[in-house]
C-alpha cells in the first residue's frame, strides 16, 4: 500500500484538524496507489525481462512513495482512472527506465489512456530528444482480460460518480479505489474475493466515492476474508475509525504489506 489518501494527501495543507496534526504515522496518508509484487516465474508481459513488480496508478506522491518503500523496479503499470491524484507522478516512472534500461508497458481503458497521450503529450507524441529525460513508456488498451508475469489481471468496471473507471481483481485480491457504484455486471467478478481494498472517503456521503456505511455495505455483500479501506480524508482518524469497524475491516495505511496467496 504505497498511498493510501485521498486527493488532497494527509495532513492537508493548511489544515489544523486533530488528524491533520495527528502524530499516529497511519495518519499520514500519501495520494491513493498499490505495488503489486507477483511470486514465481509465469509468462513476461510485453517489453519486460522480469516482471514482478506491477503498479496501479502513478500517484502525485509517487517519488516519494518509491524511496520509502525501497522500490527498484516497476515491469508495468495499470491505471485505474486519469484524475490528477492518480496519474501525476507519471514523470517519475523515468527512474525505473533509468534503472532497468528498458520501456515500460503501462495498462489503461482507451478513456483512460487517450486522457494521458493528451495530459502527457510530451511522453507520448512530443520530440523525443535522445537523452532526454523523457519517460519510455509503452501504452496498451485495457480490452477485457489480460495475463502478466504468470497471473490473470481482471478488471472491473466500476463507477466513479458518473465516470466510468476500473478496479482491478489478482486471483482472491481486488483493488477498488475511486469508486461509487459497483455495476451489476460487475459483482460476479469479484465473487470469492478474500481480501479486497476499497475505497471509504469518509463518513458523510459523497457524489463519487463511497463512504464508510456503503463500503462496509460492500463488505457484507462480497464477505472477504479481510477488507481495507483506502481513498480516506482528514476526517477520519486511523485508531479511532478502525476500533468502530468490524472483525475483519480496517483502514489501510501507507506501508502497509499485504500478503496474498
Ligand atoms: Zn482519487
Ligand atoms: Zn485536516
Ligand atoms: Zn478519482
Amino acid at each position: 500500500m504505497l498511498g493510501s489518501g485521498t486527493s488532497h494527501g494527509v495532513p492537508a495543507i493548511g489544515c489544523d484538524c486533530a488528524v491533520c496534526r495527528s502524530t499516529d504515522p497511519r495518519d499520514r496518508r500519501t495520494r491513493p496507489s498499490i505495488l503489486i509484487e507477483l511470486q514465481g516465474d509465469g509468462p513476461l508481459p510485453p517489453l519486460s525481462r522480469a516482471v514482478r513488480s506491477i503498479l496501479v496508478d502513478t500517484s502525485t506522491d509517487l517519488r516519494a512513495q518509491a524511496l520509502a518503500n525501497n522500490i527498484r523496479r516497476v515491469d508495468a503499470v495499470l491505471f485505474t482512472h486519469s484524475h490528477a491524484d492518480h496519474v501525476l507522478g507519471l514523470d517519475e516512472t523515468r527512474a525505473f527506465n533509468r534503472v532497468q534500461q528498458q520501456t515500460i508497458a503501462c495498462y489503461a481503458s482507451a478513456e483512460t489512456g487517450a486522457d494521458l497521450r493528451r495530459m502527457f503529450e510530451y511522453i507520448f507524441s512530443g520530440p523525443r530528444q535522445p537523452g532526454g529525460g523523457v519517460p519510455q513508456l509503452q501504452l496498451f488498451s485495457i480490452a477485457g482480460r489480460f495475463t502478466m508475469g504468470g497471473v490473470e489481471i481482471v478488471p472491473v468496471p466500476l463507477f466513479h460518480g458518473e465516470l466510468p473507471v476500473l478496479g482491478f481483481r489478482v486471483g482472491r485480491f481486488a483493488y477498488l479505489t475511486d469508486c461509487s457504484r459497483i455495476p451489476d455486471a460487475s459483482w460476479p467478478l469479484l465473487d470469492g474475493v478474500g481480501t479486497i481494498i476499497l475505497d471509504a472517503l469518509r463518513e458523510t456521503s459523497h457524489p463519487t466515492h463511497f463512504n464508510l456505511s456503503e463500503a462496509l455495505a460492500v463488505v457484507s455483500r462480497l464477505k472477504p476474508d479481510r477488507a481495507y479501506f483506502t481513498h480516506i480524508c482528514h476526517e477520519l482518524s486511523h485508531e479511532a475509525t478502525c476500533a468502530r469497524l468490524p472483525a475483519g475491516v480496517e483502514l489501510a495505511y501507507d506501508g502497509l504489506v499485504l500478503e496474498i496467496d
